[in-house]
């Protein structure tokens, strides 16, 4: 049977022009497309540096190395995400505490910040060096209320805005810096646009963007060479290699020229669902009036008699066996071994777990079309049947 995925890439043929184009030249690896590529996104987002990179991941990385994140430090983030968001403050040796979610948005709860702040404060306990917030299916957090908190207890923010790219906070893009630090995208496949893998690190702060340069090429700088010894490099500082390919680059100036209408179409499937799910047994996707999501998810919750999560096991099985790619976002990041073996324990985020219980993410992508939506609706129909015969 071929399944329909939750998401996928739509790969054209000015992208495959785009890509041959640079396979012709003489830079395949970081070059002057890569410069393009960059530029054009710090001008989509209205922010003044951008700098791309192999991965999302690599970007988190880069952008807690920068913000001077190390051992005895505590970075702050959502457990309703990939693992990656949290992995970035453990890779640069700092401890992860977590904020339970806001079970309207799925968003990092504002509130519980104020509050877990408020109450390390009190009692002179830790506070965040770093706060990563994530904008969960592309709806952004409370960004307002964060980086008012962010001021007051003097923490720095990065937006893991990886499922966000072009989408918008306060009639502004996402990634314009107004409310954080640094800003992250991912462009692997499954997000909005791709560049096979790859990942962007947004700032408006010179000395961040240039940190967050020197550390993505070995620590090694070349341009401020000015003797009569042109092949010396200086390496001032421990790096690596977390370079972009212009090959990749070239497939992301291509992708953006379809941002727009990506996400737009994401919009129109997500209304469609909206109205077609209307009278079934399930919590559709809330969108708050603050933010454009660029829509990355449209994760239902599933009705929930026990609490434990078997009518989402179902409702799962029964899509996957009439060939819909459902997805489960996310396993909460301190419940995994590895968190718990640093001491986190089940039980410790509520809100987190019930909606993991929950959730299922249908299919929605830039390109589908709306019979392989047609699709998943009536393989909905049929399931909340099935699970209701069960
Ligand atoms: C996909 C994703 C990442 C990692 O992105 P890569 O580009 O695959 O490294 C990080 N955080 C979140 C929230 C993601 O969804």
């Amino acid at each position: 049977m071929n399944i329909l995925p939750y998401g996928r890439q739509e790969i054209t043929q000015a992208d495959k022009e785009s890509v041959a184009r640079v396979l012709q030249s003489d830079f395949i690896t970081q070059g002057p497309v890569v410069e393009l590529f960059e530029s054009s996104i710090a001008s989509y987002c209205g922010s003044a540096h951008a700098l791309a990179v192999n991965s999302a991941t690599s970007a988190l990385h880069l952008a807690c190395l920068a913000l001077e994140v190390g051992p005895g430090d505590n970075v702050w983030t959502s457990p309703n995400t990939f693992v990656a968001s949290a992995n970035c403050a453990r890779l640069c040796g700092a401890e992860v505490d977590f904020v339970d979610i806001d079970p309207r948005t799925y968003n990092l709860c504002a509130d519980a910040l104020a509050i877990k702040l408020k109450a390390a404060s009190d009692s002179g306990g830790v506070l965040p060096k770093v706060l990563i917030a994530v904008h969960f299916a592309g709806q952004s957090c409370d960004m307002l209320r964060i980086s008012q908190l962010a001021d007051e207890y003097n923490f720095r923010v990065i937006e893991d805005a990886s499922h966000a790219i072009g989408g918008r906070y306060l009639d502004k893009p996402i990634g314009n810096g107004e409310y954080s630090d640094i800003c992250v995208f991912s462009l692997h496949p499954v997000k909005i646009i791709t560049t096979g893998e790859g990942g962007l690190a947004l700032c408006n702060e010179r000395a961040l963007h240039e940190r967050m340069k020197l550390l993505r090429t070995h620590g090694v700088n070349k341009s401020n060479n000015d003797t009569d010894e042109p092949w010396r490099y200086q390496q001032t500082t421990l790096g690596l290699n977390y370079r972009l390919t212009d090959i990749q680059a070239a497939l992301g100036l291509s992708q953006l020229e379809r941002l727009d209408a990506y996400v737009a179409r994401r919009h129109e499937l997500a209304s469609r669902y909206d109205a077609e799910l209307t009278g079934m047994d399930l919590t559709r996707p809330y969108q708050s009036s603050d933010s454009y999501s660029a829509l990355h998810l449209y994760p239902i919750l599933s009705s929930s008699k026990n609490g434990q999560g078997d009518e989402r096991r179902q409702l799962y099985h029964a899509m996957i066996n009439q060939g819909i790619g459902v997805n489960v976002h996310y396993i909460p990041v301190h419940s995994q071994p590895y968190y718990q073996a640093l001491g986190h324990r089940l039980g410790d985020y509520p809100q987190a777990e019930a909606y993991y219980n929950r959730t299922l993410s249908l299919p929605i992508f830039g390109s589908m079309k709306n019979q392989e939506q047609d699709r998943v609706i009536e393989a909905l129909l049929a399931s909340q049947h099935l699970a209701k015969a069960a």
